[in-house]
């Protein structure tokens, strides 16, 4: 056994870790080897006590709904915390102001903001994660950002600290976010505008609208890489040849060139060697660098860590 697995942790949290969970049942590429610890909280209190007692040297990855990450066959060496299901809190707390807790799926902030009659909160319909993801991503879709809503944050730190932080504590940019080491998100203030008489098909017409430009339905973590300035990665991808192409189970989607779809056995080291081929022929055929809004975590299948696939490994 791991090292890190046989550690000893409270005992209050001993019995209910999972040990050696797949962590292609908890990402949306089904790809991915285990996770030597998995922790899903019951609620921030729960949660602030699981990693107050973690050991200070344990790795920890946060998991949202997995729909951004592509975790290596070998697995996570550390520990896995599932904020989706425990974090779960939504809550109106003022004419034009919510709170959500991180594992708030973005789709439910998107419905309950029309019930409430505040927007634009359409575009959270289009990110199939987490509220903690889309802050960790600054995700974004049909124009609208999760960082353009964001009042404050709340976070955990590696004693199970909470704090209260605001957007000028971060770096925010198109798809990347960078602030205080060794926090993590636990819930955000939003603010939205008052917009009476907003129904729920402004939704059904963004979803249908993308299940006619992209592979909706089959297994990816939908773009893989950042578009770069003034470009869009599909295209690139596009016209240098690129659709369709396999390498064992994963292909280049046939219908929007900046998905790569799992089709079914795919491992991550396929996926990964792909997302490094699609890099490589793009930057022949076109001078430019893809760099990659996927994150990819883990560890090879019994090896050293491969050198990472774009820039944001
Ligand atoms: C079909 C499809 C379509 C998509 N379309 C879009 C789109 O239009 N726009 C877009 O922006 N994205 C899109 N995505 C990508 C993805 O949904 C977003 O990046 C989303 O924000 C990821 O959220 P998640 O909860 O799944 O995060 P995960 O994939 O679980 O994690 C992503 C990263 O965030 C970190 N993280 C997760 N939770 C926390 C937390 N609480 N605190 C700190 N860090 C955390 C993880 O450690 C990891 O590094 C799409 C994905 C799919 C599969």
């Amino acid at each position: 056994m791991n090292a890190q697995r046989s550690l000893d942790l409270a005992p209050e949290f001993n019995a209910r870790v999972l040990r050696d969970v797949p962590m292609s049942k908890h990402t949306s590429w089904h790809a991915g080897g285990p996770a030597d610890l998995y922790f899903a909280p019951r609620d921030i209190v729960d949660l602030a006590g699981f990693i107050h007692h973690l050991p200070a040297q344990m790795p920890l990855l946060w998991l949202g709904l997995g729909s951004n990450l592509l975790v290596r066959d070998g697995g996570i060496r550390g520990a896995v915390v599932a904020t989706h299901g425990g974090l779960s809190a939504l809550e109106r707390m003022s004419a034009t102001l919510i709170r959500a807790e991180a594992g708030v799926p973005c789709a439910r902030i998107a419905k309950q903001c029309v019930k409430w009659g505040l927007g634009p909160a359409e575009f959270f319909a289009g990110i199939p994660g987490t509220l903690g993801g889309a802050l960790a991503m600054n995700a974004g879709a049909f124009g609208g950002e999760t960082w353009g809503h964001v009042i404050e944050v709340e976070v955990l730190d590696r004693r199970g600290v909470r704090h209260t932080r605001v957007p000028g504590d971060y770096q925010i940019g198109y798809r990347q976010v960078q602030g205080p080491a060794n926090e993590w998100f636990i819930g955000a203030r939003l603010k939205f505008a008052r917009r009476a008489g907003v129904d729920g098909e402004a939704i059904r017409e963004m979803l249908e609208k993308r299940r006619e430009t992209q592979p909706i339905g089959q297994w990816s973590c939908g773009s893989v890489f950042i578009n770069p300035p003034g470009e869009h990665a599909a295209r690139l991808i596009e016209s240098a040849g690129l659709k369709g192409f396999r390498i064992g189970d994963a292909s280049v989607s046939g219908k929007h060139a900046n998905f790569i779809i799992n089709h079914g056995a795919a491992r991550a080291a396929d996926i990964e060697a792909l997302i490094e081929h699609v890099r490589r022929t793009v930057e022949t055929f076109h001078g430019v660098e893809l760099h990659t809004e996927v994150r990819i975590v883990g560890e090879p299948a019994g090896g050293a860590t491969p050198r990472p696939a774009g820039g944001a490994a």
